[in-house]
């Protein structure tokens, strides 16, 4: 009985659905039947001196491998399609990580809107050392092939964008990075895994930022590198994480192990929240415009239907009356919470052009995040707000 149901939870009965993988993933634990995964803590483990170096997925050393990061890692390259993946301490240290592994002289195109932390990192960090980014609109395909140069070796893209929630055809960019012999890199943070898988749509790289919807509870800060095929570039990435050090500790892996459990129910409930909000915004005569991928007032609706199989629950919205009329918006909301993140159970709201560093982010624009409160309720907090 319980070998049967442990050979199903190692993945053989392929027919399980993603929601019922994701619940069964764990292994009960042999000695005490404990359900729920111990946390590892220790640093160091036992091993047989036999004179011979250590396979890479032998646990020696907690920094090279854990069986919580480990576990970790695993379920989220099966949820992504990918075949291997390295959780390191955040979304920010994940990317960092792919910079640091390309080389002098390289080139990257990237799409002009993203997370602004990511823009800091190339511009700040790896300009000095080398490495030329392009920025282009990837929603525009014919800019992006112009952008793309011999030496071009990674496309950065995310779909949708944060803030400006605009889309990018993966596929079509996908090509694009191969034509030229580069590698494609999406992240994934703000559609999930639930929404869309880009290695299926031909990217080579996925990063999510665990911290967001993948943790879902605000308590977790993590990132994740999720690998198409084990080639010398993941490799390299993998040396650079074991040798670097910015792994993910074993409390945030169980944490963001834990996550994944309810991942798929999560995001179905943020994205249905946040479409009837979209809708009501939408319609409202003191908002200028929504931006929602699965509200059809959205430029690239079409594309979001065919590419998201759900919305996700982050919107940004323009409020009419400019910069000052939006914070004050912020400020006459009571559930909202004016707080930076999103993707958990709290719904938030935030006035990115305060925060982000020399951005074109519009002043009247807020970007929201829908949380687990039943829609009706923000709806009515978001009704009085505008009176
Ligand atoms: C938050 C975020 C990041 C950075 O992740 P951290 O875990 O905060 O370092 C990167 N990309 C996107 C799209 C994000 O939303």
């Amino acid at each position: 009985m319980i070998a049967s149901i442990q050979g199903m939870r190692m993945g053989n009965n392929m027919s399980l659905r993603p929601e019922t993988k994701a619940v069964h993933n764990a292994m009960i634990d042999p000695t005490s039947g404990a359900i729920v995964p111990p946390i590892v803590l220790s640093t160091t483990f036992e091993y047989e001196t036999t004179g011979q170096g250590h396979d890479p997925d032998e646990l020696v050393y907690t920094r090279y491998q854990n069986p919580n990061r480990a576990a970790l890692e695993a379920t989220l390259a099966k949820l992504e399609g990918g075949t291997v993946a390295h959780a390191v301490s955040s979304g920010s240290a994940a990317m960092l990580t792919i910079f640091q592994a390309l080389r002098p002289g390289d080139h990257i195109v990237s799409s002009d809107d993203m997370y602004f932390g990511v823009r800091v990192q190339l511009n700040e960090f790896f300009a000095p050392w080398g490495l030329e980014t392009t920025y282009v609109d990837m929603s525009d395909v014919n800019a992006a092939r112009a952008a793309m140069r011999p030496k071009t070796k990674l496309v950065i893209l995310e779909s949708p964008t944060n803030p400006m929630i605009r889309l990018a055809d993966i596929r079509s960019i996908a090509d694009i990075a191969h034509e030229s012999g580069a590698r494609l890199l999406v992240d994934n943070t703000v559609a999930t895994p639930v929404a869309q898988n880009p290695i299926e749509l031909g990217a080579d790289i996925v990063v999510i930022s665990l911290t967001k919807y993948i943790g879902g509870h605000h308590d977790v800060l993590g990132g994740v590198i999720i690998f198409a095929k084990e080639d010398e570039f993941a490799e390299r990435i993998m040396r650079l994480v074991r040798i670097g050090g910015g792994v993910l500790s074993p409390m945030n892996s169980w944490l963001a192990a834990r996550g994944l459990q309810s991942l798929s129910y999560r995001v179905r409930a943020h994205s249905e929240n946040a479409l009837q909000i979209a809708r009501y915004l939408a319609a409202h005569p003191k908002i200028e415009g929504v931006f929602y991928p699965h509200h059809p007032s959205h430029p690239q609706y079409e594309l979001a239907l065919r590419q998201m199989r759900v919305g996700s629950g982050l919107m940004s919205i323009l409020v009419k009356g400019g910069r000052q009329a939006a914070i004050e918006l912020v400020n006459r909301l009571k559930l909202f919470t004016s707080a930076t993140s999103f993707g958990g159970t709290h719904s938030l709201i935030e006035h990115r052009a305060s925060i982000e560093e020399s951005s074109s982010t519009p002043a009247n624009l807020l970007r929201v995040s829908i949380g687990l409160e039943h829609p009706a309720d923000l709806i009515a907090d978001l009704q009085q707000a505008l009176e």
